[in-house]
């Protein structure tokens, strides 16, 4: 039987009503804006994507929402004061600096200096040691990973003792992941194994999970016949594999893939994620999460 396929856009699109609705809320009962700034540095064009669609996404949502363009001749020091205002300022919940900083500016310096309870993209050291330690410690939870257990827990996979397995290591999806699903608390309590260009046999541990994570960056990765029946599979990667013609605008677009075969995969599994459209819409939605929930923070609220 063929796969349900868990789409993104729908999910992202359903929580940032639920968020429209608590911003106006928070308005409403609390006399609190939430406040999300997005520094950006220079000019890059994906760069300029990204923020626009964040602030779009905080504007639509009724934040109180500032884009700040810097120049990308501007000194460390320079955007080191910058993040110190904005840290000391109580209309601003959350700091996102756009990554990546030119070359002349340590970035984890400028991440760093970000006030760890204004830190809604989750980067700081201090958010991941409280992610490391779980419960009432975790502050925010980082944007890709947290969008990933939110969808594998509204598509109605039990998580509590499944085999989770992840596929990559990185910083910013694969350990924070293995580390959420291996919390006690709703949509984790799972057992997880995290598989990595240092292991042995990936389609032995793949073949394993009831819910399988990919992150690695390898268009078609995972084979379909590495897929356990009826397994939930998310596919995170985003490789670009070419061109095409844009029916609706005539320009060229990219061709995406991810690292499952999704035409072979949803034969097999229970539920996927398709690419695009499966976790990519969530990523924006969960920092608009966080920034909510770093400004009820900020009034006492729980
Ligand atoms: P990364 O390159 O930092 O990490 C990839 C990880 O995969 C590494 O830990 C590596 O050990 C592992 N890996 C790579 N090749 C492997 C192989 N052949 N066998 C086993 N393990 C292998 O990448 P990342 O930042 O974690 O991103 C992974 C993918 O997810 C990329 O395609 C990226 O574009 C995508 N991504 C999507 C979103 C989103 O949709 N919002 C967000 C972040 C990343």
């Amino acid at each position: 039987m063929a796969a349900r396929i868990i789409s993104g856009t729908e999910v992202a699109a359903q929580i940032r009503e639920e968020l429209k609705k608590e911003t106006a809320e928070l308005k409403e009962k609390n006399n609190i804006v939430p406040g999300l700034v997005t520094i950006l540095v220079g000019k890059n064009p994906a760069s300029i994507s990204y923020v626009t669609a964040k602030q779009k996404a905080a504007h639509e949502l009724g934040f109180y929402s500032i884009q700040d363009d810097q120049p990308d001749d501007i000194t460390e020091d320079s955007l080191l004061k910058l993040v110190e205002k904005y840290n000391k300022d109580p209309r601003i919940h959350g700091i996102l600096v756009q990554l990546p900083l030119p070359k002349h500016i340590d970035e984890k310096k400028v991440l760093n200096a970000i006030d760890p309870d204004k830190d809604v993209d989750c980067f700081h050291p201090v958010n991941v040691g409280r992610l490391m330690i779980g419960g009432d410690e975790v502050r925010f939870l980082p944007c890709t990973p947290a969008g990933i257990q939110e969808l594998i827990v509204r598509a109605g996979f039990e998580t509590s003792g499944a085999e989770v397995v992840v596929v990559g290591r990185s910083n910013i999806v694969g350990k924070p992941i293995a580390n959420i699903m291996l919390q006690k608390g709703r949509g984790a309590n799972s057992t997880v194994t995290v598989v990595h260009t240092g292991t042995k046999n990936l389609e032995f541990h793949c073949k394993r999970a009831d819910i399988l994570i990919v992150a690695a960056g390898v268009p078609h990765l995972v084979k379909p016949e590495w897929i356990k029946p009826g397994a939930c599979v998310i596919d995170v990667g985003v490789n670009r594999v070419g061109e095409r013609i844009s029916e609706k605008t005539g320009r060229p677009v990219p061709i995406l893939k991810g690292d499952v075969d999704f035409d072979a995969a949803k034969e097999i599994a229970g539920a996927i994620t398709p690419v695009p459209g499966g976790v990519g819409p969530m990523t924006i939605t969960m920092l608009m999460k966080n920034t909510v929930k770093s400004a009820k923070i900020s009034a006492g609220i729980k």
